[in-house]
């Protein structure tokens, strides 16, 4: 069967809520996808900054089958050794007290919103509270998460959203002063912004909001899910600023492919906030993909997947600024670890992309003109060359 029917089929039986590229993926091995005509792909993509392990590694496909064999849904009603030893994993890399299993990155920020406004409500009784979100923020479409999503576009249609969201510049601690009320109860940031456009959070902004939130017993929500599990060469990005949030979400990485996300407290939050009765989830925390995650943390350790990201950024760097250099329609670099951008000025990125595809390289764009590079965390000084050879070939 040819792409071409394949893509027709889908288009009868999938609702068209994305604007898919013209290529059908089959596997992958390494850092290279192939399609359904046996073509060759590298990754810079990551099944959008998921597969951080790339694709087909042994010890990760040993656990699937393993597990699979075994039992892959409990429910919540019972215990489950993986979600355990998932849990504690999570907590040892991260410092924090509690985790609550999710099915996305999407579900763990409905999940973070409510333990925020159950903090609040517990304190002071009242109902109206309030939540600070960023302009160019994304945290997901479903009801609460694109009520704290800073796209005017994406949330329109849908609104009546979450009341009392209130919008601030990110890395403007005074656009943030000026959204504070008596009623504030969070503040929702993603630590590196991911669908915005690549923007790290500022050093100097970043502990602003971190006394701010201390001073007035504002809870900080960091949104960990491009940027946490690895990407950054730390586990999570706030690592590398010194800074804790009282509640973090993650998802994405966290299962490397199969559907997992949390929502994990600081002792503060897990003591005072979601109790029994107040949240739930039927898949969230089953014994499949938490045996996958638990399997990943195990990875990281073993194939130092952290020290290679470190170690491999400063090149990654170094390729891109020299493009920014060499190509004036090139303008900037920016990011942290394996989640680079280059913004691209007077020329449309969308047309680069699939450029690059036609060349056998997969990239994604971020924002309205930003060239986002978030590989397998495995990649290789090799891989980065070939990267480069390929984009070169397609501006
Ligand atoms: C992808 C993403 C989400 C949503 O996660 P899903 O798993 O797609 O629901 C939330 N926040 C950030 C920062 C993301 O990049």
């Amino acid at each position: 069967m040819s792409s071409q029917s394949y893509m027709e089929r889908a288009e009868q039986a999938v609702l068209h809520t994305y604007n898919r590229y013209p290529v059908v993926l089959d596997h992958g091995k390494g850092v290279y996808l192939y399609d359904v005509d046996g073509k060759e792909y590298l990754d810079f993509g990551a099944g959008i900054a998921v597969c951080a392990l790339g694709y087909s590694n042994q010890a990760y496909k040993d656990v699937i089958r393993e597990q699979s064999e075994k039992l892959l849904q409990t429910s919540n009603l019972f215990y489950n050794v993986p979600a355990m030893e998932a849990g504690e994993k999570l907590l040892r890399a991260s410092g924090m007290d509690k985790v609550f299993f999710t099915n996305s990155g999407t579900e763990a920020m409905e999940g973070a919103i409510k333990a925020a406004k159950k903090y609040a409500y517990l304190k002071d009784g009242h109902t109206d509270h309030e939540i600070i979100a960023m302009q160019h923020s994304f945290h997901g479409r479903s009801m609460g998460a694109l009520s704290v999503t800073g796209n005017a576009h994406y949330r329109e249609p849908f609104e009546p959203l979450l009341p009392g969201i209130r919008f601030a510049e990110f890395n403007d601690f005074g656009s943030v002063l000026e959204q504070v009320t008596e009623k504030t109860c969070a503040i929702i940031m993603e630590t590196v912004q991911g669908e915005g456009g690549i923007y790290p959070a500022d050093k100097t902004f970043f502990r602003k909001v971190r006394e701010l939130c201390d001073e007035k017993d504002i809870l900080l929500i960091l949104d960990e899910v491009q940027c946490g599990m690895g990407r950054t060469g730390y586990m999570f990005a706030w690592q590398a600023y010194g800074i804790e949030p009282d509640i973090m979400t993650c998802a994405k990485a966290l299962g490397c492919g199969v559907p997992i996300g949390a929502f994990v407290l600081n002792r503060k939050t897990a003591e005072n906030s979601l109790v029994s009765g107040d949240h739930g989830t039927t898949y969230g925390g089953n014994p499949f993909v938490c045996a996958v995650a638990g399997k990943v943390f195990d990875i990281f350790e073993e194939e130092k997947i952290l020290e290679h990201v470190q170690k491999i950024t400063p090149y990654l760097e170094q390729k891109l600024n020299q493009l920014v250099e060499e190509y004036d329609f090139l303008t900037e670099r920016r990011g942290m670890g394996l989640m680079q951008g280059l913004v691209v000025s007077g020329r449309p990125v969308g047309e680069i992309v699939s450029k690059a595809l036609e060349n056998g390289l997969v990239l994604m764009s971020a924002g309205a003109d930003v060239l986002r590079f978030v590989p397998p965390l495995v990649i290789t000084e090799e891989h980065i060359d070939e990267m480069i050879r390929r984009l070169r070939m397609s501006f």
